[in-house]
């Protein structure tokens, strides 16, 4: 069905970049024997996934859309899709992106774009947007994407679905090809919020491959959807709600607030005062650590080797000069800056401080709330080609996701709405390794 459905949808849409046909039947096959054979069910038993195109699988290619790795078949699975196999879910294909997650609107695939499925002529969000779109075109049941500054959030909220982001070090990223390793999370987009816990669930957990990953205690996701919110704190920042939101987002995050309240918990207005230098404080983080991470790229250990270079020097100019998109070497050129000797205390040392402020924004909220509510995006989706060439306007959507990546908490994006036909996204953000409250919350309010 999933891949009838894909056959009907993905011409306009353009989600996927590889499908995985006979391995999907062949691991479905194989899945049957085993249950006729009297063995359990796993907890995503058949459910057909699509993973976003920078998470490895063993021999499916990986592009992370970009021509660099137009040829990479990996010889491992990341450690999610380990964990997906063992819960007897079932690879579908490979999700288009923005090339190595660098963007919000798919438009840097240096593939194709993909489309938003609510209306072709729109973006589907990004860097995500094909793990968006498959799930809300209903080609598969669920998918993997990776956040690291809203790359999950906010195609989700532009798509109509669900998606949560997870606390840094809650999910391994042992097999994400990286970016920016210090923001860098995996998480799942689903349907709907339960679908989203049984995907975390099966997900999260401590990897010793990933030196970041947490070892803490696993919980039951699901057992947390009570439908009951009775007597929780809901901070709302005024940094959130104010200038350059859309009215229309404004008034259906409002609505939303009005339903928790008429649930049972209560909502206050909050300050968050060091917002408006998270997306400087980002690009500049998140630039600087994707330098360093894509110096991996060189043309001799990994993907397009560029031909007839005069020496090894050479090589490596013309393999990276032919192989990047031109927002992935803005960053590496910006990150290279700000990592340079005499501009390192400038900009990145700043920024590192900066971030720690942001931080401690949440951590004073979260003295006296258990959640803080806010839209995902300032605006619903936009058009196709609409920002391209704006790069500064496009960094200025991810003013509602980027502070909650900086503070490492998880962060659910919900849909609240519609305006104009597009889909509005309602974002809940918890404490670190809270993501029961977050869900619990997501859950009575959906
Ligand atoms: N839009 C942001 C960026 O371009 C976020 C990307 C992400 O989370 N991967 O960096």
């Amino acid at each position: 069905a999933s891949y009838a459905q894909i056959a009907k949808t993905d011409e306009s849409i353009k989600a996927f970049l590889t499908l995985n046909e006979e391995g999907a039947r062949k691991a479905a096959a194989e899945l049957d024997s085993a249950l006729q054979a009297g063995g359990e069910q796993g907890l995503l038993f058949g459910l057909p996934a699509g993973i976003k195109d920078n998470i490895v699988t063993e021999g499916i290619t990986t592009t992370c859309a970009s021509q660099f790795l137009s040829n990479y078949d990996p010889i491992y699975d990341a450690s999610v899709v380990k964990k997906l196999k063992a819960a007897q879910s079932i690879t579908i294909g490979k999700l288009n992106m923005d090339e190595f997650a660098m963007g919000g609107s798919n438009e840097n695939s240096s593939f194709f774009p993909t489309r938003n499925p609510w209306n072709t002529e729109y973006v589907p969000g990004g860097s995500s947007g094909g793990s968006a779109a498959s799930v809300a075109a209903g080609q598969v049941y669920f998918s993997l994407g990776s956040d690291t500054g809203g790359s999950i959030r906010q195609p989700a909220a532009y798509c109509g679905i669900v998606g949560l982001k997870p606390t840094y070090g809650l999910v391994s990223r042992f097999g994400l090809v990286a970016f920016a390793s210090s923001l860098d999370q995996i998480g799942p987009l689903t349907k709907n919020v339960e679908d989203s816990a049984y995907v975390l669930q099966a997900i999260a957990g401590y990897d010793p491959g990933d030196s970041t990953s947490a070892n803490v205690d696993i919980p039951d996701y699901a057992s947390a959807l009570s439908g009951d919110v009775k007597g929780l704190r809901i901070g709302v920042p005024k940094e959130y709600m104010g200038q350059g939101i859309d009215p229309a987002v404004k008034e259906a995050v409002l609505a939303a607030l009005k339903q928790f309240e008429s649930l049972g918990a209560a909502w206050e207005e909050v300050s968050m005062p060091h917002t408006e230098y998270a997306v400087a404080t980002y690009y500049l983080l998140a630039s600087s650590e994707a330098s360093s991470n894509l110096a991996r790229f060189d043309g001799v250990r990994y993907g397009v080797r560029a031909e007839n270079p005069d020496n090894l020097i050479d090589l490596y100019r013309k393999s990276r000069s032919q192989g990047f998109g031109s927002e992935v070497k803005r960053r590496i050129m910006l990150g290279t800056y700000a990592l340079s000797s005499g501009y390192y205390d400038a900009y990145y040392l700043k920024a590192q401080k900066v971030r720690t402020l942001i931080k401690q924004d949440f951590d004073n909220v979260f003295k006296d709330f258990d959640l803080i509510i806010g839209p995902t995006a300032p605006t619903t989706a936009f058009r196709i080609g609409e920002q391209v060439g704006d790069p500064l306007t496009m960094y200025l959507n991810d003013i509602c996701t980027i502070p909650v990546s900086l503070a490492g908490v998880p962060a659910i994006s919900v849909p609240c709405g519609f305006a104009d036909g597009l889909p509005i996204g309602l974002q809940i953000i918890g404490k670190a390794f809270d993501e029961r409250t977050v869900l619990r919350a997501a859950h009575a309010y959906e």
